[in-house]
C-alpha cells in the first residue's frame, strides 16, 4: 500500500463503450452511483454540439463551422438525480438533446476532428481526478486508454430498437422497424468513420447485454471494479 494507503489510492477509472441503445448510459449511472463515482455521459456532448449546430443553422457536414462552433461552446455535465443535467452556455438543454432531431444528426457531427479534439480534451481533463465512469463510443480505445476497467458493452440490434421503443412509448410514435434502421445506420457510421471509430479495445471486456438484466449487467462491471481497485491499493 502506497503512503495514502486508504480508498483515495484505490480510486480507478471505469470506461464503457458500446453501440447505441446497449444500456451504456443506465449501467454507467449505477455503477458510478454504487461506486460514489461521477458519471460522464460523453455522447451527451456530441448531443449538446448538434443542438448547438441546429440553433446556429450549421449543417452537419460543415466541418470548419462545426469546428469554430465547439471553441465557443461551454458544455457543463452536472450530476444531478436522474442521471446528470446538462447545460450549454448556461442554458439546460437535458432534454432538448434527446429529440430526434439531434440524434439523427448527432453521428455526422461527431465525424469531425475539430469537434472530436475538443471534446476528447474535455473528457480528458474530467477523468484526470480519477473515480469516473465514462460512456461513449473511444473511452476505452482513446479518450482514457489507461482506464483500469474497460467494458464493451453489446446487445443485438433488435433488442437495443425494441429497448428504445418501449423507452419512447407513449411520446414520439416511430414504428419498431424504423428504430431499427436507425439504430443500425448509427451503428454503420460510428464503426466506420475515420477518426476514433466504435471498436472494442483489446484489453476490454466483453458483456453481451442481449439476454441480461442492467442489474447484472452491473454487478459484472462492479466485480471486474472490485478487482482493480485491490490491485491499485
Ligand atoms: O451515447 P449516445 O447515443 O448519446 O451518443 C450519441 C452519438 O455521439 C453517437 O452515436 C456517436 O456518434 C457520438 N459519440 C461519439 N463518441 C463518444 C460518444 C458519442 O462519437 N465517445
Amino acid at each position: 500500500m502506497g503512503m495514502n494507503g486508504g480508498s483515495i489510492s484505490g480510486r480507478i477509472n471505469v470506461a464503457i463503450d458500446g453501440p447505441a441503445g446497449a444500456g451504456k448510459s443506465t449501467v454507467a449511472r449505477k455503477v458510478a452511483e454504487q461506486l460514489g463515482y461521477i458519471y460522464i455521459d460523453t455522447g451527451a456532448m456530441y448531443r449538446a454540439v448538434a443542438y448547438a449546430a441546429i440553433g446556429a443553422g450549421i449543417t452537419p457536414d460543415d466541418s470548419d463551422r462545426l469546428g469554430k462552433l465547439v471553441q465557443t461552446l461551454k458544455i457543463v455535465l452536472a450530476p444531478g438525480g436522474e442521471g446528470q443535467t446538462v447545460w450549454l452556455n448556461g442554458e439546460n438543454i437535458t432534454a432538448a438533446i434527446r429529440t430526434r432531431e439531434v440524434t439523427l444528426i448527432v453521428s455526422q457531427i461527431a465525424s469531425h476532428e475539430p469537434v472530436r479534439l475538443k471534446l476528447v480534451e474535455l473528457q480528458r481533463g474530467l477523468a484526470d481526478a480519477k473515480g469516473i465512469v465514462m460512456d461513449g463510443r473511444d473511452i476505452g480505445t482513446h479518450v482514457l486508454p489507461s482506464a483500469e476497467v474497460k467494458v464493451f458493452l453489446m446487445a443485438s440490434v433488435k433488442v437495443r430498437a425494441l429497448r428504445r421503443f418501449q423507452e419512447l412509448s407513449g411520446n414520439a410514435q416511430v414504428p419498431l422497424q424504423q428504430l431499427e434502421r436507425e439504430i443500425a445506420e448509427r451503428d454503420r457510421s460510428d464503426e466506420r468513420r475515420e477518426i476514433s471509430p466504435l471498436i472494442c479495445a483489446k484489453d476490454a471486456e466483453v458483456i453481451d447485454s442481449t439476454e441480461l438484466s442492467i442489474d447484472q449487467v452491473v454487478a459484472l462491471i462492479l466485480d471486474l471494479c472490485r478487482t482493480k481497485t485491490v490491485e491499485a491499493k
